[in-house]
């Protein structure tokens, strides 16, 4: 059982910092490695990363399943991930 009103707190505000320009300021590569950092953060909350993740992680490039960079995501999973 997740809990899913942390992740979807958690969603909001990335969408949030997105709002304020905050992953511009950053640039892509930082801006992952902190969604990655918040992500990983969650496990300890028993958090979804698919609902965390759900439309920001393709913006950002960052695959909801193994948070990898990926610039070709579809349903917020990297080729790798939809394989499996
Ligand atoms: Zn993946």
């Amino acid at each position: 059982m997740s809990n899913h009103a942390a992740s979807y707190l958690l969603n909001e505000v990335l969408e949030i910092l997105e709002v304020y320009g905050v992953y511009k300021h950053l640039g892509r590569p930082t801006s992952q490695e902190l969604v990655r950092e918040i992500v990983a953060a969650s496990s300890d909350y028993d958090c979804n990363p698919g609902e965390i993740l759900d439309a920001i992680g393709g913006r950002l490039g960052l695959c909801c399943s193994c948070l990898r960079s990926a610039d070709l995501l579809r349903t917020g999973r990297c080729e790798d991930c939809r394989r499996k």
